[in-house]
């Protein structure tokens, strides 16, 4: 465990929205390291124990058991603090995928400080399963590969995922609509987190 919260920001928002993307973009930015529960687990080896745990979650769109990814994502987190890849004084983690539900958001409690929630929205359902299809042959992603998985994915989405937002005070929390270009979203997105970042590391 890391002896000090890392500082976070959460991209929140359902399948597809576009929080990988963004995601991506923000981790390239010195001080921003971009860490995706997803991308943590499709890094394991399918052949290997935990490979084993996990796949059958993942292949059927359904969430990977809450002590599984907790322990696999903090073993990332702890490697990442420990190589000084990233460092809590200065550093931003920019979360994607996780918390995935409201265990989830009471566990990440110990190890992060979420200082801003960013809650991608978009109304257009059947927009994002074009796009989750579009990325699952670009990426190879077979866990979404059929409609069915996807909607599965929505479904949990609905369910399990969105109460996670009650979970944060609404004063750390901004909506942001997610239709428009990648360049767009993103100068909404840096509009908010400037100066929360700035003001975060003037007062630490
Ligand atoms: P993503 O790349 O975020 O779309 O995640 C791909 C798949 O990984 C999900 O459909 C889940 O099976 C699994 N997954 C990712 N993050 C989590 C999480 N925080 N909790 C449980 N399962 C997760």
């Amino acid at each position: 465990m890391a002896d000090q919260k890392v500082p976070a920001v959460l991209l929140f928002g359902a399948p597809g929205v576009g929080k990988g993307t963004q995601g991506k973009i923000l981790g390239s930015v010195p001080g921003f390291h971009h860490l995706s529960c997803g991308d943590v687990f499709r890094a394991i080896d399918i052949s290997s124990d935990e490979g084993n745990q996990i796949y059958p979650f993942i292949s059927n769109g359904e969430l990977v058991p809450d002590d599984l990814t907790i322990r696999l994502w903090e073993k990332r987190l702890n490697a990442l603090v420990t190589l000084a890849t990233i460092k809590p004084m200065q550093d931003v983690l920019i979360l994607d995928g996780i918390p995935r539900n409201v265990a989830q958001a009471e566990y990440l409690k110990k190890s992060v400080n979420v200082l801003q929630v960013i809650s991608l929205s978009c109304s257009d359902e059947e927009a994002m399963i074009k796009r989750i299809k579009q990325r699952a042959v670009r990426e190879n992603r077979t866990d979404d590969a059929s409609d069915e998985i996807i909607r599965n994915r929505f479904d949990i989405y609905r369910k399990e995922t969105s109460p996670v937002l009650s979970f944060y005070p609404e004063s750390i929390i901004t909506q942001i609509d997610a239709i428009g270009s990648p360049i767009e979203i993103l100068n909404k997105i840096l509009n908010c987190l400037i100066p929360i970042c700035q003001k975060h590391f003037q007062q630490n």
